[in-house]
């Protein structure tokens, strides 16, 4: 007996961090059930894929108008499902817009065909095309359920391809609502699709038929997905976790640096990638440091009111995490300056600001991410130090320099084993779409956004053209076979003797 659908449906209730209210109902999407909608995809994928950039743009645009002025409507299925303040959800729609304007106005200039050098084959051109891949696989994370399912989708939809997006279970609602915008905005049916469920169905979207995985989330989880796509060398995108350092210079602007250690260690309760999860100041300036990191973190507020500045924490399996980093460093030595423990209050579970002094690099604060609002600063002799001890780590994602001096922050920014630094400044990679933000080490593999990020939803087809005929007629088929030695040497000396 076949088993009626409607009773072997399963859904997805996400709740509230805040109230524990449920704030929605979706489908989850049985693996069994995904192959299906990668097909339906793959026959989008035929129209979408043949319209031009400018055929596309028009349904770009629309799309983008749609959504800044839906800009309200994103932001309280946001707060509903990550319990962020309206501004932490507002800022996930601007940061959105701004990926979608970047892509929609470049796209076309970025992917046009790269016209290669010819010589020495003055009788052949040779150029490279980039062609969408086909059906794109995204999954998602829950710290940033709008911004992030947005920016994967749309570097996808600008290159071509059509979209498969698995967002987090805990934040289904916010990628659901981006395909609902999509069609509202009048992109065509089955361009963006959402499939809703865990682990399982992810895993099941990465072994479907996609012709590209973009995965956001755990190195562990995204470990697992690489050994997966490495059957078929399927191409992917591994946007994983960091442990950004912040380098305080001598010669830094040490109010301007300890206000960004608060403000990028702590923003959305320190559950971003590129949040400051280390910081290592040098000798000179440490006590200053301290005096102004102090006053700003006593200054930060926690709860669930407008203008509160540390919100909940948005998996509160998280929290077990954070307390053990603070516990393994105490036991370790570490002094607790302030804050330091979690805040109950009502449903919601929330991390106190948290300064940290007296770590060093055996702490797991140090080695690994701890995704709260924790801020564990060092003491360093001098730049050198800093340096070495910012790249011990697995992690390579994000980091920062502080100085007056912007030429020593460039060189110093050189040194970071990182896949992005800023110089004086932090976290703006994040959303600066124009440049790659992307990961190395346990940080991940090729990565997002810039010419890059585009084009890792494209083949890059390499054509040769011959101008005159083929090598064939001016060689002959057997000459490379037919002349002696001393040709070979008087072909390379005319060709590249005369070069310096
Ligand atoms: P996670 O790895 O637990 O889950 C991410 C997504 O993967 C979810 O949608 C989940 O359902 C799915 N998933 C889980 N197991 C899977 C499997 N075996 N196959 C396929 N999909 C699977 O991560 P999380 O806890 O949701 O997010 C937090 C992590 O994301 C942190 O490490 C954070 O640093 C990272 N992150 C990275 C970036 C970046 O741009 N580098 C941005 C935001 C978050």
């Amino acid at each position: 007996m076949t088993a009626n659908p409607a009773e072997t449906q399963r859904w997805l209730t996400p709740k509230s961090p805040l109230t524990g209210e449920t704030v929605g109902t979706v489908p989850v999407t049985e693996p069994a059930d995904v192959a299906a909608v990668v097909a339906r995809s793959r026959e989008a994928f035929a129209d979408w894929g043949s319209l031009s950039h400018r055929e596309r743009k028009p349904y770009l645009r629309s799309f983008a108008k749609h959504v800044r002025l839906s800009m309200d409507r994103i932001a309280t299925v946001v707060t509903a499902e990550a319990g962020k303040d309206p501004g932490g959800s507002r800022i996930e729609v601007v940061s959105g817009l701004t990926a979608i304007d970047f892509f929609t106005r470049n796209a076309e200039k970025i992917l046009q065909p790269k016209k290669g050098t010819s010589w020495p084959f003055v009788i052949t051109k040779g150029w490279t095309e980039y062609h969408p891949m086909g059906v794109a696989g995204l999954i998602t994370p829950w710290n940033y359920p709008f911004y992030l399912p947005m920016t994967a989708t749309i570097q996808a939809i600008t290159a071509g391809c059509t979209v498969v997006l698995k967002p987090s279970e805990l934040t289904p609602m916010s990628g659901q609502l981006l395909a609902d915008l999509a069609i509202e905005a009048g992109l065509p049916d089955d361009v963006i699709q959402v499939i809703h469920g865990d682990g399982a169905t992810g895993a099941a979207l990465v072994a479907a038929d996609t012709d590209v995985v973009t995965f956001i989330g755990s190195p562990q989880v995204g470990k697992k997905i690489a050994a997966e796509t490495a059957k078929t060398l399927k191409p992917v995108v591994l946007e994983l976790g960091g442990n950004d350092a912040q380098i305080v210079l001598e010669d830094a602007n040490v109010k301007n640096a300890a206000n960004a250690a608060v403000t990028f260690g702590l923003f959305n309760a320190g559950q971003t990638c590129t949040s400051i999860e280390r910081v290592y100041v040098v000798d000179d300036v440490y006590d200053e440091f301290m005096e102004e990191v102090t006053r700003a973190i006593n200054r930060l507020t926690v709860g669930t009111k407008d203008r509160t500045d540390i919100g909940p924490i948005i998996s509160p399996p998280q929290a077990d995490i954070i307390e053990d980093h603070v516990a393994d460093a105490v036991a370790k030595g570490a002094r607790v300056l302030s804050g330091g423990s979690r805040i109950q209050m009502e449903h919601a579970v929330y991390f106190q600001p948290t300064l940290i002094d007296n770590v060093d690099q055996s702490m797991k604060l140090m080695q690994e991410e701890t995704f709260g609002p924790l801020v564990p600063v060092m003491r360093v002799a001098n730049e050198e130090e800093a340096i070495r001890l910012a790249n011990d780590t697995s992690y390579g994602l994000h980091g920062s320099v502080w100085t007056r001096n912007r030429a020593r922050g460039h060189r110093v920014a050189a040194q970071m084993k990182t896949g992005s630094v800023a110089v004086n400044d932090h976290m703006i990679n994040f959303v600066y779409p124009s440049i790659k933000l992307g990961g190395i080490g346990d940080s991940g593999l090729n990565g997002q956004l810039g010419e890059e990020g585009i084009k890792a939803y494209t083949v890059h087809r390499s054509i040769t053209s011959a101008r005159f005929g083929p090598t064939t007629k001016w060689m002959g088929a057997w000459l490379p076979r037919r002349v002696g030695n001393r040709w070979w040497k008087n072909l390379a000396r005319v060709l590249f003797g005369w070069r310096r």
